[in-house]
């Protein structure tokens, strides 16, 4: 059934109190002559975690039925994540990146992205733990992976995730985010995007001016995850080889795209699929 509304959204930037979540997301519909409609009429501007719509009609009032909410987040506890941050000295890649980078550099690169290191699990000893911790500082999942000596993936074992390691977590189904998103804070918004969380670690050494993001995948830049990055500033480091696919994504989302890499690879680094941290180290 179509229905020719009265009212409209407002388009102005003014937001009101969720009738549903309290919180200041709230979009209110106004007339042709720019009278709001009734305070509870609008739409909630945090779709995932709200989702309240209601619609206002010239003579009845149509209550939209609630957009399908999308699956509810689960998080790991906080401690579980904490008790990782240990033994860092037994890990391949924390390291080499010691040896390239220097003690005090890997420190601060460890603190500020919470990186973990398995103690628990027989299978994933040692690995390291790329934590998820949300824009809501809410611990998403971790991804274990395993590293060479020479600070390289051991593609010999797939990487797995904590919730499925720890059996304190059956059942669990994990939404990512951003590797580093809880660094987002406050007005700093001049965010970098890269594919793998090793490579957001060394660029945020070489280049503190961006919060630099892992997308964890080439196919990591999905609308619902990329929503907390609206009104920023972002530029996508695209490993080789990948510029075409994320070319698509910055254009789609308003975003710039860095031609760094793709401007200066020679053929035999573009086969590799080198990627920023190659160069900066
Ligand atoms: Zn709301």
């Amino acid at each position: 059934m179509a229905v020719d509304f009265k009212f409209k959204l407002d388009t102005s930037s003014k937001k009101f109190r969720c009738p549903n979540c309290g919180k200041k997301t709230f979009v209110r519909y106004r007339d042709e002559k720019g009278n709001y409609a009734a305070d509870i009429f609008g739409r909630c501007d945090r779709e995932v975690n709200c989702g309240y719509l209601n619609i206002p009609d010239n003579e009845k009032v149509i209550v939209a039925p609630k957009i399908q909410r999308r699956k509810k987040l689960m998080f790991i506890d906080y401690e579980d994540a904490v008790k990782t941050s240990t033994r860092f000295e037994e890990n391949n890649l924390i390291n080499f990146l010691v040896d390239k980078l220097g003690y005090d550099a890997v420190d601060a690169i460890v603190e500020r992205y919470r990186i973990g290191i398995d103690q628990t699990f027989p299978t994933t000893q040692n690995w390291i733990i790329w934590w998820q911790f949300d824009v809501d500082d809410n611990c998403r999942s971790g991804k274990l992976m395993k590293y060479g000596p020479d600070g390289r993936r051991d593609k010999s074992q797939s990487s797995t995730w904590y919730h499925k390691v720890n059996p304190k977590y059956k059942g669990f189904e994990v939404t990512q985010c951003f590797f580093g998103e809880h660094l987002i804070v406050g007005n700093q918004n001049k965010i970098a995007i890269v594919e793998s969380e090793k490579t957001a670690c060394i660029a945020s050494h070489f280049m503190p001016e961006f919060i630099w993001l892992a997308s964890g995948s080439l196919t990591g830049l999905g609308y619902h995850k990329c929503k907390v990055l609206k009104h920023r500033h972002v530029t996508l480091f695209p490993d080789l080889g990948a510029f075409d696919k994320w070319k698509v994504k910055a254009s789609e989302y308003g975003w710039n795209i860095s031609r760094a890499l793709e401007d200066r690879a020679t053929a035999d680094e573009r086969e590799l699929g080198l990627d920023i941290a190659d160069y900066l180290i």
